[in-house]
């Protein structure tokens, strides 16, 4: 709840996001191999490494797969995928599901804190904190965060950090 108070100190370091989601994935696989999700990487051949705070960056990612995993019925597929953005000078990341989407009009507020779907929110745990703290560590990067979502085909988070994203 710090995090989300908006107040954030980077710790910058060069990194591989590549490695990054892998080791995000590995994190987020027991949850999801428990409803037979299968999390699917693909990262363009072209990426680069990215300025930023890596641990930091980690928590975002796995914020919105494990929301994909959390939300989607069993079965289904997570995607998540790596590529450049802008001319080279973004990382765009992407996590796609299979699940019940979000409602347009509710699609506005799930950054919000402590934002939880009217849908959802009786058959999920949470306290609505997870996007708002994702928000607020894309941001604090110089980064956007935004989703895409056609209710009852799932939705996709997006995100992009500028590569030199702790200088921005
Ligand atoms: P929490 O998961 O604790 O409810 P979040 O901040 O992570 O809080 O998400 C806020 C709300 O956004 C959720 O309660 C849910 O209604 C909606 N949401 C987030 N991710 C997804 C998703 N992948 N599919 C459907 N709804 C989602």
């Amino acid at each position: 709840s710090s995090m989300a108070s908006q107040i954030v100190d980077l710790a910058p370091v060069t990194f591989n996001p590549e490695e990054l989601l892998r080791e995000t994935l590995e994190k987020a696989g027991p949850g999801a191999e428990a409803k037979d999700i299968a999390l699917t990487p693909r990262v363009a051949k072209d990426i680069v490494p990215v300025v930023g705070d890596r641990e930091l960056l980690g928590q975002a990612l796995y914020n919105l797969v494990g929301n994909a995993v959390k939300f989607s019925p069993a079965g289904r597929t997570v995607r998540v995928g790596l590529e450049l953005a802008d001319g080279g000078q973004k990382v765009l990341a992407s996590i796609s599901d299979e699940g019940p989407g979000i409602p347009e009009e509710e699609q506005a507020y799930v950054f919000n804190k402590y934002y939880r779907g009217a849908r959802t929110k009786r058959s999920t745990d949470g306290i609505g904190l997870g996007l708002s703290i994702a928000k607020t560590i894309v941001e604090a990067h110089g980064g956007n965060i935004w989703l895409s979502s056609l209710p009852g085909k799932g939705c996709t988070f997006y995100f992009t950090i500028p590569v030199d994203g702790a200088r921005a």
